[in-house]
């Protein structure tokens, strides 16, 4: 499963257009409906690696063989956090975030992410830089993010992403080597690794 999703940049040298291939998260949503296990079985789940490297990998992979990203910059790791929105964040959570060492902030990753992991399917999130989220600290003259302008970026990274996923899948292995499958919800498990 790869999850292509508008993000906001929460550092300098992340851009609008650029491309990030996520490789952590950190969840700020709540309420959102995040498991599959309904029964009272309880299933704890590793979640350490939301993201599954082998499929990543590939997609970076693919990304650079074509000559790079054309929307902006690729970047081969990012971590994302995950905001419940929909509204846009506060200057002194995009400044929290950042110091915090996060890299992007989205308000979709979560649970798609970790829904993926619990029926023990590969997930990668690709994070389209739409904006600089409140704007770059110290800078006044940077506004913070419209969903006006976030929109515009992402309609023009559309094609790019489409691009790139034609290349990328048929170099997905059909015989997964990541751990993915076994790290899904034990209850859940219906496929013999
Ligand atoms: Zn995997």
């Amino acid at each position: 499963m790869i999850g292509p999703c508008a993000s906001g940049s929460l550092r300098g040298d992340i851009g609008p257009g650029d491309l990030v291939v996520l490789d952590q998260l950190l969840d700020r949503t709540w309420g959102r409906s995040d498991t599959f296990v309904e029964h009272p079985t309880v299933d704890h789940v590793s979640f350490a690696d939301p993201y599954c490297r082998e499929l990543s990998g590939v997609l970076f992979d693919a990304a650079s063989r074509a000559g790079g990203w054309p929307g902006g910059r690729l970047h081969g790791a990012g971590s994302v956090v995950v905001v419940q929105g929909p509204r846009f964040s506060t200057r002194a959570e995009s400044r929290w975030y950042a110091r915090a060492g996060i890299d992007v902030i989205n308000m979709t990753q979560y649970p798609e992410a970790y829904l993926a992991r619990e029926l023990g399917l590969c997930y990668s999130g690709l994070a389209l830089v739409t904006d600089r989220d409140v704007g770059v600290e110290g800078d006044p003259d940077m506004p913070p993010v419209t969903i006006e302008a976030a929109m515009a970026v992402l309609a023009e990274n559309v094609a790019h992403t489409r691009s790139l996923l034609a290349t990328a899948i048929p170099a997905i292995p059909r015989e997964p080597g990541c751990t993915c499958l076994v790290s899904g919800a034990p209850s859940l498990r219906t496929t013999t690794p």
